[in-house]
């Protein structure tokens, strides 16, 4: 399975890092090696000194496909989850710095945080562009979104990621950060919620 995720798909977390609101979705991927294995803490990389937490709306897919249209994408997914997309911050702006691919800052084994249960989106209210998410970091919330606020729509991102690679079933989409994104430190705790569910709880090392 793979892991493809959305970069700057919040225009004020592209804002914050001062970037630029993209025009069509920018994507990259991560392997599955980089999945946080479940209940195991997150160990910061001694290779990193600024390593970020992005909590992400995180959908499995249940078919697979390609060049799918954005009006077809919802019969792909049926759940959603919640996710951490682990950034080493100053490496990934060394390599953007010097256009580089980003992969040594995104793609490093545990940097996927993937919650332990998928929720029906129909026990959410059925809507996936109306799901609000938040970080708590030690209990206290230092991000918060709501997928009605992504430049582009969850089925907008799997159409467009499907013109370049097929998804395949078990393959996952993080859907992009909102704003509030900052360093993990040793000792934290880091929580996500999803409509008030508690989707994971990652202690940082
Ligand atoms: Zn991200």
């Amino acid at each position: 399975m793979k892991i493809a995720c959305i970069g700057r798909n919040y225009a004020d977390h592209a804002t914050e890092l001062g970037n630029a609101v993209p025009t069509e979705p920018l994507f990259f991927f991560k392997p599955e090696s980089a999945i946080l294995h479940k209940d195991h803490p997150f160990a910061i990389p001694e290779w990193t000194e600024d390593c970020h937490f992005e909590v992400e709306l995180v959908v499995r897919m249940d078919r697979a496909a390609k060049w799918i249209s954005a009006d077809h994408a919802g019969r792909c997914y049926t759940t959603v989850g919640l996710g951490i997309d682990f950034t080493a911050r100053d490496v990934q702006s060394m390599l953007k710095a010097a256009g580089k691919p980003w992969e040594k800052a995104k793609a490093f084994d545990g940097s996927a945080v993937v919650s332990r249960e998928f929720v029906p989106l129909d026990d959410l209210g059925g809507n996936i562009q109306d799901l609000r998410f938040s970080l708590l970091r030690n209990g206290e919330e230092v991000q918060s979104g709501h997928t009605a606020d992504m430049l582009f729509p969850v089925d907008a991102l799997i159409a467009h990621v499907s013109r370049y690679s097929t998804w395949k079933t078990g393959d996952l989409l993080f859907t992009g950060t909102p704003a509030g994104v900052g360093p993990a430190q040793s000792g934290d705790r880091l929580e996500g919620r999803l409509e008030g569910r508690s989707m994971f709880e990652v202690e940082v090392l």
